[in-house]
């Protein structure tokens, strides 16, 4: 039944609008000198985790909770990786945004406290030095520290990294670190078997 009246109001409305713009809201392509004004400064204030905006960053290398990608250069922990590891960062992500896959740097360079305050909070976690030594390496040891590893994320751009990975160089280093690469081969190369983790 309703779709009876449709027409015949559709048409009493726009002949409103003939009559008087006022009853139609005036002209939409006009927007009120108070919304022209403000535009500007609406455009200045990019979001807080759009990537590659300038923002507070730390100089050791950690990333806290801030979304961090290979467009982040300002980030130091993206800037001090070694130059042709960041190139095939770079070429991967590429690649992994065409298969709906966002890769996140979680941790890249890292400064020597930085990768000793990692290596003290490990031990405290697990209990031992030991222990401890199997997922966090000592700063003279860590790859992170000479800015020739990454570990990405989320868990689907480690997942897809471990599968894809090797076309760009970038092997996955340990068996029990999904989300660690280093560039270990060339492009299309072979990457060898993982060790089993950091201590062995
Ligand atoms: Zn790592």
């Amino acid at each position: 039944m309703t779709m009876h009246f449709n027409g015949p109001r559709v048409a009493l409305i726009a002949v409103a609008c003939l009559l008087t713009v006022s009853a139609c809201g005036g002209d939409p392509a006009e927007p009120a000198a108070s919304e022209r004004l403000a535009a500007p400064e609406l455009l200045a204030a990019p979001a807080p985790d759009e990537p590659g905006r300038s923002r507070d960053v730390a100089a050791d290398g950690d990333v806290g909770e801030r979304v961090v990608t290979v467009e982040d250069t300002d980030e130091p922990a993206v800037a001090n990786l070694d130059p042709d590891l960041l190139a095939a960062l770079e070429d991967a992500t590429d690649d992994a945004a065409e298969d709906g896959i966002t890769v996140q740097i979680n941790s890249g360079w890292r400064d020597a406290d930085y990768q000793s305050r990692l290596l003290d909070e490990a031990i405290e976690e697990h209990g031992s030095r030991e222990e401890a030594l199997r997922w966090v390496s000592t700063p003279d040891e860590s790859a992170h520290v000479t800015g020739d590893a990454v570990d990405v994320g989320p868990t689907d751009a480690a997942y897809w990294m471990s599968r894809y990975g090797s076309e760009y160089g970038l092997c996955q280093t340990f068996a029990n670190e999904i989300w660690h690469y280093e560039l270990t081969v060339e492009p299309g190369g072979t990457c060898p078997p993982p060790r089993s983790d950091s201590a062995s």
